[in-house]
């Protein structure tokens, strides 16, 4: 199932997406779920499903498609695959890189991701993000996938000189409408192993990025397993993977999103992603 939050004019709203039609859910279950995070929290999701079976449809067309969870714990992981691992110069390392994201800083599948006016160094990370379904602490990796409420894709667009002012990442991946979460959730059932899914990124229409996820280094229970060891995962947290190889930085001559531009993140049994750049 494809669990989505929209706005359709001032409403805003949840359901479930089926072909280019969303079918409304929050008409019967709004009284008792703001929200999808709060559906996620209650495990909800075949009373979502019950729902849009019966629920009025619209086109996707005829909505905006927010981000489908809005955090408010955004866990990203860097330097997460070899191949971008090496482009950027890193040493290995037996632990993850861990740092964080606020929900300011994203927006949802079709809405114009923001080039600041601070520097023209903007730059995409195609990513798979994983949404934690089960509250857990110390959650060992042979039990992670079972916390896990569904997946989507996620662009961790980054402001690459704001990213290497210091040793710390957070002004670079925190700018107000650098990144990108959606279009949709899509519920865990659907897949059963995260790392057999292929990842492509495309700058209009050109192809930068392409990878599978069995080469992240720390897969997903891992990521869970570690992220566990030092806070309680709840319903609602949001993991974005890491990007493969084949950032803009790290070529050369370096690749830079501009405004006008077409960003696509797509992954198998997931979906795409796009975003068009606006100047701010
Ligand atoms: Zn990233």
């Amino acid at each position: 199932m494809r669990a989505v939050s929209y706005q359709r004019g001032n409403q805003r709203g949840y359901g479930v997406a089926v072909g280019d039609l969303i079918a409304d859910s929050s008409a019967t279950l709004g009284d008792r779920y703001d929200d999808l995070d709060a559906i996620v929290h209650a495990g909800a999701f075949a009373e979502l499903y019950d729902a849009g079976a019966t629920a009025e449809t619209f086109a996707v067309d005829e909505v905006r498609l927010l981000p489908p969870i809005v955090g408010p714990r955004i866990f990203c992981i860097g330097v997460n695959y070899r191949s971008h691992r090496e482009e950027m110069g890193r040493d290995a390392s037996d632990h993850p890189t861990v740092f964080v994201r606020f929900p300011s800083s994203l927006v949802g599948h079709a809405e114009p991701l923001v080039r600041p006016h601070a520097s023209d160094r903007f730059d995409y990370e195609g990513e798979l993000a994983v949404v934690i379904g089960r509250p857990g602490r110390r959650i060992p990796r042979e039990y992670a996938l079972e916390h896990v409420a569904g997946y989507s894709c996620f662009n961790d667009g980054s402001i690459r000189d704001y990213q290497r002012h210091t040793s710390q990442f957070t002004a670079g991946k925190n700018f107000d409408r650098s990144g990108s979460f959606g279009p949709w959730l899509v519920t865990a059932d659907e897949i059963d192993d995260p790392s057999a899914l292929t990842l492509t990124t495309r700058l209009n229409g050109e192809v930068m990025q392409h990878s599978t996820t069995d080469l992240l280094i720390f897969d997903v229970p891992e990521i869970i397993a570690y992220l566990s060891e030092f806070t309680e995962l709840r319903p609602g947290d949001i993991i974005a993977t890491g990007t493969p190889g084949g950032v803009g930085v790290a070529r050369d001559p370096a690749v830079f999103m501009r405004p006008g531009d077409t960003i696509e993140v797509e992954i198998s049994d997931v979906g795409l992603l796009c975003n068009e750049i606006a100047q701010e």
